[in-house]
């Protein structure tokens, strides 16, 4: 035997373990840019029973997670009907949950949401001076990553959130003409995309 097997066994082993270095550089990455976007710190980790990651500013409720779940079930059942395969696992993303930076619309109506920077939304309706309320936003592709405001009633809205979220996601993954077409709601459109 000697020395070519154990050569090949090494160089696996070195494969493996600078993959998850890798895994793990793309996470820290995402979890900055999810800090930097909210201007929260998410010191708490968990997942949802069915196995999506959850972060946390502070504790995540158990309503919240079911929530979680509900709204990726959601999701993947809208995705399959249009024939997508891609990133349909609940493992497959990360939710942070943010400090809702308001918790009423201008309807007075329980809408906890996250103020974001304007970016493309600058001088639209939306633009609040220099900012906008989002109910969710994309952190990342991949890993497959997403900002949602933290509700402590009405959860039937975080699933909707998560799954109108998820369909930009599930969209660059699938189908990327269709993705592009609906990402920017500056210029008309929302949600839900998928039927
Ligand atoms: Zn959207």
């Amino acid at each position: 035997m000697g020395y070519k097997k154990i050569l090949f066994f090494s160089a696996v082993l070195f494969s493996v373990l600078t993959f998850s270095e890798l895994v793990h550089g793309q996470n820290a990455a995402v979890l900055a840019r999810a800090q930097q976007i909210s201007g929260d710190r998410f010191t708490f980790v968990t997942r949802t029973p069915r196995g999506a990651a959850v972060y946390g500013v502070s504790r995540p409720s158990r309503a919240m997670l079911a929530a979680i779940d509900q709204g990726l079930t959601d999701l993947f059942a809208v995705a399959r009907r249009n024939r997508y395969r891609t990133r349909l696992n609940y493992a497959d993303y990360t939710i942070y949950i943010a400090k809702a930076d308001r918790t009423k619309n201008a309807d007075g109506q329980y809408s906890p949401d996250i103020a974001v920077g304007a970016a493309q939304y600058a001088g639209s309706e939306y633009d609040k001076g220099g900012y906008i309320y989002a109910a969710g936003m994309v952190v990342a592709f991949s890993p497959s990553a997403f900002l949602i405001g933290e509700h402590t009633t009405n959860f039937a809205r975080v699933s909707e959130v998560v799954r109108y979220e998820g369909e930009h996601i599930v969209l660059y993954h699938n189908d990327r003409r269709r993705y592009q077409a609906t990402a920017d709601h500056s210029q008309g459109g929302g949600h839900p995309i998928l039927q």
